[in-house]
């Protein structure tokens, strides 16, 4: 199925594959998440485990997958042996082993058997969602985890030896203070992680923290915002973390590569449901249902929903949008290279006006990248990146 090995894949320029396993178990639902997740079983996760098999052999890429990211939900929930089963399955379709592979843990499911089962299976980072140091703030966010398990687990994750560690944080909480975030991010730093993501929360429909919102019993403080976004530059910056993308931070040598190449619009297959994928010249997203998934999958084909065709302009508008996310900004001439279908005209002409509002800056001829003023405003950049691709139809 796969043929290439890494190294020669390497020689001939192939581009970088990811590939996405989407675990939809959690012990219970957090107040702000809108993923799909459900309550394990044993025979849920054993249906699980055969679905992943099964969709493994149809999502056939003919080329060696350079990185693993394993999401959810909460794969650290799976018990050693399943977690086994599964790295097993997804390292044979892979062509060989990938050189970087995440995991997603909770801190409350961290245990020293399955920090062995994955460091047996190869996995170079995990990534723990800490989210905050505070107990209310974790209550506020409905954590069940309490700052205790979150030391004991990054100390059983560092004593394991991967070779990168990630925390997660959340800022914007309702009920925080600038002084909490403060503290949470210097906590963060004593610890030494060798990455850190920092994500503003948002309030996603569906969730609990969505209907407090639309009761009135919570509020968003849109300006604060920024105030808790430079916090956390400055801080992270001085502690030696570079930033690399608006929500993340690393230690020389600790990117998620996966993530860069999501970032730069590279190919990766999603599988599990709601896994999206991005290959073969299409967009689309596995079903969010178990049952459903399993279904279409039985019937022999992936339940591709949302089925977008990748067209070079819609490529060109996701590497700006995403790429100018990233501190090293894009490289305009190499995107008009590669994707010479798009409206590059308006591209310039936008990006003329982002450097003489001092939102984005050349870095090098080649090259364009948001400042720290155009970082902020990065959504708004978006929106204006969209706009100038809308106006070419
Ligand atoms: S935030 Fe993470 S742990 Fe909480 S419900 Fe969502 S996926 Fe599960």
């Amino acid at each position: 199925m796969l043929e290439l090995a890494p190294a020669q894949a390497k020689a001939r320029r192939i581009p970088a594959l990811g590939l996405y396993v989407h675990v939809p178990f959690c012990a219970a639902a957090c107040d702000y998440c809108a993923f799909y997740q459900i309550t394990p079983t044993a025979a849920g996760v054993a249906r699980f485990l055969a679905g992943i098999a099964r969709e493994a052999e149809l999502a056939t890429a003919n080329r060696p997958v350079d990185t693993v990211f394993w999401g959810g939900g909460t794969p650290g929930l799976l018990a050693p042996r399943a977690l086994r089963a599964l790295g097993e399955g997804v390292r044979g379709h892979c062509g060989g082993q990938p050189r970087e592979w995440t995991v997603e843990m909770a801190p409350a499911s961290v245990t020293p058997e399955r920090l062995a089962a994955l460091r047996a299976l190869g996995v170079t980072r995990v990534s723990l969602g800490v989210q905050s140091f505070q107990p209310a703030l974790l209550a506020a966010l409905g954590r069940r985890h309490t700052v205790r398990q979150v030391r004991q687990a990054y100390a059983a994750v560092r004593a394991a030896g991967f070779a990168s560690v990630n925390l997660d944080l959340i800022f914007a909480i309702p009920g925080q203070e600038l002084a909490a975030w403060r503290a949470d991010l210097d906590e963060a730093v004593r610890l030494e992680p060798d990455h850190l993501s920092t994500y503003c929360l948002t309030f996603e429909e569906d969730t609990a923290l969505f209907a407090r919102l639309a009761a009135g019993r919570v509020r968003r403080d849109v300006a604060a915002e920024i105030a808790y976004y430079t916090e956390a530059w400055e801080r992270l910056g001085a502690a030696g973390y570079a930033q690399y993308e608006v929500s993340n931070f690393a230690r020389p040598g600790h990117r998620c590569a996966h993530n860069v190449n999501t970032w730069r619009m590279q190919e990766w297959i999603g599988l599990g449901p709601s896994a999206a994928s991005q290959f073969g010249g299409w967009r689309s997203r596995n079903v969010p249902d178990l049952d459903r998934w399993l279904a279409e999958l039985a019937a022999g084909r992936r339940s591709g929903l949302e089925r977008v065709e990748l067209t070079p302009r819609l490529l060109a508008e996701d590497s700006l949008i995403f790429g100018l996310r990233m501190n090293d900004g894009v490289d305009l001439p190499a995107l008009r290279e590669r994707f010479p279908g798009a409206p590059w005209e308006r591209v310039e002409s936008l990006a003329g006006r982002l450097v003489e509002e001092g939102l984005a800056e050349r870095a090098a001829e080649s090259s364009l990248r948001l400042t720290l003023r155009g970082r902020l405003v990065a959504d708004a950049v978006g929106a204006q990146i969209m706009e100038a691709m809308a106006e070419s139809n």
